[in-house]
């Protein structure tokens, strides 16, 4: 079979068109069927970029592959070989593309110019473009690759896309990842970036509109980041704004001063949770004080709502250095149950957490102190550890 004439490397606006069907056959998964055509506009899957979609005929375009030239397109529902039928690429989805991958080539070939880092591998996807580059760039470093691709957006410069000849191929310096000789097509943006590649590109860098880096992370000893360009940029702009105006409406504050407020409410509510754990101590502590004493009964147990873990520790220790027997906190009573803290120094307490774990309590630690969770409501612990050993 004769290699599939590609449209989109003679026009890349060109989404309407006619072909002939050469085969139909039905595919792997039911209900597809793999249709070749002489000559298409569709965009097959290569280079980390998804297909393009769109219809043939009825036919809706599920996905397009490309082997040895020949590019086959998955559709959903059957065409007539030797028939002809007209072809339609959904044109947004092709031009959001065009956008994200342009961006992508701009902003890689600045990096590698101001910082020798190499984009190593690159996905786009329907909804996020991540490239990953071969070293580290700080956020000043990922600012100053951003600000330099959106002045070259400014400047509207020519995107040239060519197959140039072998010998004058050998005397070109591109970006490439692999070692080509033969039909290597060049993407160049004229003081930007040239870079072998075979996906649809932006007629001009104007056209990208803006290019904006969402998140940065370390990635094998290089770094990864997710980019936003376009539409895509513009939308995830509209998202932020209309986050920071309910924040700022939340906080009355102005959406310049947002995360000022957010860090003055932090601190705030930091010093509201101390001041209820001084507040709480002093009610168990009063509690404590008015508990039956030692020798009338051995246990001491009380029970509060929203004690700290260290309020809880504290006041078991001073308990048992009163109480002989078991000396525990009790903090919750909502649907979570109680969480507690139970120790005794005459008492082992790895002994009881047994017994307890029989009654369904979940606890563990070690023979002076355990800790847990438990669902049964202040009857049934009592009851619990009431039937300790040694209680
Ligand atoms: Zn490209």
């Amino acid at each position: 079979m004769e290699k599939t004439e590609e449209i989109y490397y003679e026009d890349v606006h060109q989404t309407d068109f006619t072909a002939a069907v050469l085969s139909c056959v039905p595919g792997p998964a039911s209900g597809t069927y793999r249709a070749v055509l002489n000559r298409t506009a569709f965009f097959p899957e290569q280079g980390g970029q998804n297909a393009d979609r769109g219809t043939l005929g009825d036919a809706r375009v599920l996905d397009v592959h490309i082997r040895d030239g020949i590019i086959t397109h998955t559709i959903d529902r059957p065409l007539v070989p030797g028939e002809s039928v007209r072809g339609s690429v959904d044109w947004e989805r092709r031009f959001d593309f065009m956008q994200q991958h342009t961006g992508e080539h701009m902003f890689s070939g600045i990096a590698c110019r101001l910082f020798h880092v190499n984009n190593v591998g690159f996905h786009l996807g329907e909804t996020e473009t991540q490239v990953d580059f071969d070293g580290a760039l700080t956020a000043e470093d990922v600012s100053r690759i951003e600000e330099e691709v959106n002045r070259a957006v400014w400047r509207d410069i020519p995107v040239k896309c060519w197959f140039p000849p072998e010998d004058l191929l050998k005397t070109l310096k591109y970006r490439s990842k692999l070692d080509l000789t033969e039909g290597v097509r060049i993407v160049s943006i004229p003081g930007v970036d040239d870079c072998a590649c075979c996906a649809p590109h932006a007629d001009s860098t104007g056209q990208v509109g803006i290019l904006k880096v969402l998140d940065r992370i370390s990635y094998k000893g290089g770094v990864r980041l997710h980019l936003a360009c376009g539409g895509r940029a513009l939308r995830d702009y509209g998202g932020k704004q209309e986050r920071g105006e309910k924040i700022s409406k939340l906080l009355s504050v102005p959406q310049n001063g947002i995360d000022a407020a957010v860090e003055r409410l932090l601190l705030k509510e930091s010093e509201l949770e101390g001041k209820i754990s001084a507040l709480t101590e002093k009610l168990l502590e009063e509690e404590a004080s008015a508990l039956p004493a030692p020798e009338v009964s051995p246990d001491a147990l009380l029970f509060t709502e929203g004690a700290d873990q260290n309020t809880m520790r504290r006041l078991v220790n001073r308990l048992m250095e009163r109480y002989p027997g078991y000396s525990a906190v009790f903090s919750g009573g909502g649907p979570d149950g109680y969480r507690f803290i139970l120790g005794s120094l005459r008492q082992d307490c790895m002994a009881a957490a047994a017994v307890l774990r029989k009654k369904g309590f979940r606890c563990g630690g070690e023979s002076r102190l355990i800790q847990g969770g438990t669902r049964s409501d202040e009857a049934g612990i009592r009851e619990a550890v009431a039937s300790l050993p040694g209680a």
